[in-house]
């Protein structure tokens, strides 16, 4: 049985349904002992889409504080959230965790920077050369220690390509830098 779960969105990303509370009672309801919210993170300054705007941020964390005397020695409830990589974004990662106190950042590349720094989605990706791309922005984001975990670098198989020897380098490049840093990595299987 499951009893831990780290990678849960709700109604605000625009694409699952349910409140926090929903899924606190659904994790009670379940026996599972800890359940990490993890919404995909708005930023300030750019909309990468499927997510809530960043003005409900603050909403979703308070809702987030408010269940956790109800739940309190049932199911442990904790505050995190999925986001996209970029060096340019380090200080606002330092905001969320030490400011607002957020208990994790989980590294959920879809949107990413290409070697040219043109914003890419991996979802679109035109050919496996995007695939090591994105593995080098993985590895980037996972060396900085921001992160506990990578939510689903699987996501790099959601397209036609066979698997070919980039896609090879591109896995082994990603559970090597996993390895060395003791990093996390999610089977989503999505991908
Ligand atoms: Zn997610
Ligand atoms: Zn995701």
């Amino acid at each position: 049985m499951m009893t831990n779960n780290f990678h849960t969105h709700t109604f605000r990303c625009l694409h699952a349904y349910g409140t926090e509370r929903e899924y606190a009672l659904e994790a009670l309801c379940n026996g599972m002992e800890q359940l990490g919210f993890s919404d995909h993170a708005p930023f300030p300054d750019h909309d990468f889409g499927y997510r809530m705007p960043y003005s409900e941020l603050g909403e979703y964390l308070s809702a987030i504080d408010r269940l956790r005397p109800e739940f309190d020695g049932r199911v442990k409830l904790f505050k995190g959230l999925e986001i996209e990589f970029h060096q340019k974004y380090i200080d606002y990662y330092k905001y969320l965790l030490e400011e607002l106190e957020l208990d994790y950042l989980a590294l959920g590349e879809h949107m990413y920077f290409g070697s040219d720094g043109e914003l890419k989605n991996i979802v679109l990706a035109s050919s496996s050369d995007d695939c090591l791309e994105y593995a080098e922005n993985v590895c980037r984001a996972v060396e900085t220690g921001y992160f506990r975990f990578v939510a689903h670098p699987d996501i790099m198989f959601i397209n036609s390509f066979d698997i070919d020897k980039n896609i090879e380098e591109a896995c082994r490049m990603i559970t090597d830098c996993a390895a060395k840093n003791d990093m996390i990595l999610e089977l989503n299987a999505n991908g």
